[in-house]
């Protein structure tokens, strides 16, 4: 059957040259249609070439080439011309390249005034079905890209706009080819493009890892052992929340579905009813992050990407603080809250504003930080001003410092650490820009990703990489005082919990590994750990596992 194209219309009228779907660049100019092209290089001025270049559709721009000076030849060159555009967008559109190779041999006629058009199409079918054939070509127009990587044939002949991948882990450090759902599952008919390319990919959809980073590990005794513990008067099919009350043996804190909270035993297998989260004080409906004083005395409810936080008094519901923080892209932040302790004194660091944290007493409610607004008058950028989205809080084991896991435009996610210490005994702006403030790494769309504090001095950030298409499972250590990476090592997936002296990575769909934080070497997997919290006193986690009950998890090594 013939394939006419006389419009932009149908199912290929992508190959008009008035097409939006194969912009290219040629040299510094971007090029939005191949008829922009062709037009342009009519002209006589550069002027007007410019000025059709930036035409908003090919309509336009051939009704201002009307009425601009021609060069005399241009006829004679017009064919070429259209052979080299033509040429130059389908090498840079693989979609669009997709669908010219699927046609198979069909002819391919167009009408004036792109008569060669039809031709020129089949001569460049020829051409890019070659490559498209060739495993040891690279697909992309950069033939002579400096790295490159591996896809699948049908991912790169995908006429989809989001095409649907899975990374596949190949086994050499943190490499990866890219690979669709039927590849997958059977042998990929791999191909090359350049590392640019390959990252523009990135961009659809990702559906999954198969495999994981290349990582080291050792034959260990390490492992964990597992205990149903099935207290009276709480099931873990109605807990929305757990935490462990972190200086007290044993106990956990939840909150179930009807807002009220249970102080669990899991050691005792004893339960007893708390109060209650007062009506209307935080949507229980919505996520919840529930954070827990390190004696038990008070907990703090907080709607993970909502404006509400409660403190309150878990045995009898009396609210000691209500929080409120700005509306500003507050459902991309996690609540940024934490309670800590500096000289036996209970403090809570928490957000009011985007760009703002406060430290308050959280019995008294009284206001610790006291500082100015900090906020613009006109143009002039007040001093300390932070332009910073405060997200997810990680304080650290003592309570002296704390990890803040939020974002700056563009977004990019900055990892930092400063000193609450400092802080709360001197300096009003340490938030914001005091000495201790260390961005620790930086990642573009990506943040609130796991951290975990190994000691008083170094974090563990999961994920490496510079962006979140990218990220592979990886630890990254940090020393929080110099801002310094230490070391990193790859494999580690999921979220962080340090077992000392261990690292645990747990995922939801795989399970735990563990991890030597000094070598990076792999010391155990169980594939049935994923843990809802974990108590540092305790040392074990615990999983609600509904039907059965509350899982507790604990290392043996040996
Ligand atoms: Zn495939
Ligand atoms: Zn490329």
């Amino acid at each position: 059957m013939t394939i006419t194209v006389t419009s932009c219309e149908g199912p290929h009228g992508c190959f008009h040259p008035a097409s939006q779907c194969h912009s290219f660049r040629e040299g510094d100019h971007y090029w939005s249609t191949v008829a922009h092209y062709c037009i342009a290089q009519r002209l006589a001025a550069a002027e007007d070439r410019e000025r059709v270049r930036m035409a908003r559709d090919a309509d336009h721009a051939a009704e201002l080439a009307a009425t601009m000076i021609e060069v005399p030849d241009w006829r004679e060159r017009a064919e070429a011309t259209l052979r080299h555009a033509v040429l130059r967008a389908f090498e840079a559109n693989l979609g669009v390249r997709a669908i010219l190779v699927a046609t198979g041999d069909e002819l391919i006629e167009s009408a004036p005034p792109w008569e060669s058009l039809g031709p020129i199409l089949m001569e460049v079918r020829t051409l890019v079905r070659q490559r498209a054939n060739d495993p040891d070509a690279i697909q992309c127009e950069h033939q002579t890209a400096d790295s490159v990587r591996f896809a699948c044939s049908h991912l790169l002949a995908s006429r989809e706009t989001v095409r649907h991948y899975h990374r596949r882990f190949t086994g050499h450090a943190a490499d990866f080819e890219m690979v669709c759902a039927a590849c997958a599952v059977d042998r990929a008919e791999l191909r090359k493009v350049c590392g640019d390319c390959f990252s523009w990919l990135l961009n659809g959809h990702r559906d999954g890892d198969l495999g994981a980073p290349a990582h080291r590990a050792r034959t260990t005794d390490v492992r964990y052992e597992h205990v149903i513990v099935r207290p009276s008067g709480v099931e873990p099919e109605g807990i929305i929340a757990v935490a462990a009350v972190p200086k007290v043996f044993g106990v956990w804190l939840m909150l179930d579905g009807a807002g009220r909270l249970h102080r669990v035993d899991l050691d005792r297998g004893t339960a007893e009813a708390g109060g209650v989260v007062p009506e209307g004080s935080v949507d229980l409906g919505a996520p919840l992050d529930l954070h827990v004083a390190s004696d038990g005395r008070l907990a703090a409810v907080a709607e993970r990407y909502g404006r509400r936080a409660i403190v309150l008094e878990p045995a009898s519901g009396r609210v000691t603080l209500s929080l409120l923080r700005d509306d500003y892209h507050e459902e991309r932040c996690r609540f940024p809250l934490g309670f800590f302790e500096l000289d036996g004194r209970l403090l809570l660091v928490h957000a009011v504003a985007w760009n703002r944290l406060e430290v308050s007493d959280p019995i008294s409610g009284s206001l610790l930080s006291k500082r100015d607004a900090l906020v613009y008058s006109g143009d002039a950028r007040p001093e300390h001003y932070l332009d910073y989205f405060h997200a997810g809080l990680v304080i650290s084991p003592s309570g002296e410092r704390v990890i803040d896991n939020g974002w700056v435009w563009h977004p990019f996610g900055v990892v930092r650490a400063f000193s609450l210490r400092r802080w709360v005994d001197g300096n009003p702006y340490e938030s914001e820009d005091g000495p201790s403030v260390k961005d620790l790494c930086a990642r573009s769309y990506y943040w609130d990703g796991p951290v975990c504090w190994l000691n008083e001095r170094t974090v563990a950030v999961w994920g490496a990489g510079e962006d979140d298409l990218e990220l592979t499972p990886a630890a990254r250590i940090f020393d929080v005082e110099t801002g310094e990476e230490l070391r990193s090592f790859d494999g580690p997936a999921g979220d962080f919990t340090f077992d000392a002296p261990y690292l645990v990575a747990h995922d939801r769909q795989t399970g735990s590994t563990v991890w030597d934080v000094m070598t990076g070497e792999r010391v155990a997997a169980d594939a049935s750990l994923r843990p809802d919290a974990y108590h540092p006193h305790s040392r074990c986690f615990v999983t609600l596992v509904h039907g059965e009950g509350f899982r507790v998890s604990r290392r043996v090594d040996a």
